[in-house]
């Protein structure tokens, strides 16, 4: 080798370091990727080997069979066994406020799988809004004429762009005989057009849970049909194209949903969804992450679980949310 500039040796024996370490590097990220990839794999295999809950007779009344499916011309379920809902971590801890200020729930149990909470609950004062049959006819009477009003203040409302676009107005439907209210998210496209909830192919589907739940006779004695119910939306105007609520959009309407919760005077509040379930929750979190749990909001109980539009999308969903259904009522008996 022949002495040459001891400059040009220099960038030599840098060009070949810098070559060395790049290989070396490229080595180790595709190693992480492998592992990665490995680790990834082994989770999808232990996920298809999982194989779903074994019926109980009573799931019979609301099943997701196939059959069932055809006849409200939804896809039929697939043949492969449903994954387990993800594992999802608890919800952010709660605020304790809503965005207006109240008090809003409070988590006070989680039905299986109990996780320990990671922040302190604060303590509930509100005494449990009654069950009772009686008690209800009364409170039914005397929250007639409010939800009147509110419907009518809603059918004239302005306060948003929605009112805009949409064709009705849909303040909410049913009754405080049951003690029991369903909250959804927004109008859909049927909805809109006949100025009542849940009233679409979702609606449908929850008609048939309150029917599965009236059968099972899940809340012994109390009788459960769209009418003994309420059932109502966070929004009361379609969002065009059924995208999401706005954040302004629920600040602005919410208000006539906590008018009606209060003149309800609810026993137990299902909320159907993740946009009725992190304003009445007063948390961020997937339906995954909160559903399964009892909440308090003033005096009533509070459950999440998925919005009926999402189990005509994944059929699998119908199984937790007739859990939750056993949840709900095994809350409304207790105090
Ligand atoms: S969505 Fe609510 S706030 Fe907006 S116009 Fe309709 S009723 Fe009013």
């Amino acid at each position: 080798m022949s002495a040459g500039n001891p400059r040009e040796e220099l960038a030599g024996i840098a060009r070949s370091l810098r070559t060395h370490l790049e290989r070396e590097r490229a080595a180790g990220t595709a190693e992480l990727l492998a592992a990665s990839a490995r680790a990834a794999a082994r989770r999808a295999e232990s996920r298809a080997g999982t194989s779903g809950p074994a019926k109980s007779p009573r799931d019979r009344s609301f099943d997701p069979a196939p059959a069932e499916e055809a006849s409200i011309g939804t896809p039929r379920a697939s043949k492969r066994p449903a994954a387990p809902p993800p594992k999802s971590a608890a919800p952010a801890p709660l605020p304790h406020v809503d965005l207006f200020g109240n008090p809003v729930a409070v988590a006070v149990a989680r039905a299986e799988e109990p996780e320990p909470l990671d922040f302190d609950l604060p303590p509930v004062h509100a005494p449990l809004n009654p069950a009772g049959l009686a008690e209800r006819a009364q409170i039914t009477e005397r929250s007639l004429p409010v939800l009147g009003r509110i419907a009518e203040e809603v059918i004239a409302c302005t306060r948003c762009g929605l009112c805009e676009t949409r064709t009705n107005a849909v303040p909410g439907v049913g009754s405080g005989r049951s003690g029991i209210v369903f909250v959804g998210e927004a109008p859909g496209a049927d909805e809109d057009r006949r100025g009542e909830p849940f009233v679409g192919r979702a609606g449908e589907l929850l008609t048939r849970i309150i029917k599965a739940m009236d059968d099972a006779q899940l809340i012994d004695g109390v009788p459960l049909t769209r009418d003994t119910v309420y059932i109502c939306n966070v929004l009361k105007c379609r969002p065009p194209e059924n995208r999401n609520p706005l954040p302004h959009e629920i600040e602005t309407c919410s208000p006539y949903l906590q008018r009606q919760l209060a003149a309800l005077e609810p026993r137990l509040i299902c909320c159907l969804g993740k946009f009725a379930a992190e304003l009445l929750v007063g948390a961020k979190g997937t339906v995954a992450s909160m559903r399964g749990r009892t909440y308090r909001y003033h005096g009533a109980k509070l459950i999440v679980t998925y919005h009926p539009a999402a189990c005509l999308r994944n059929p699998n969903l119908k199984r937790p949310v007739w859990e939750d259904m056993q949840l709900l009522a095994r809350e409304y008996r207790s105090n």
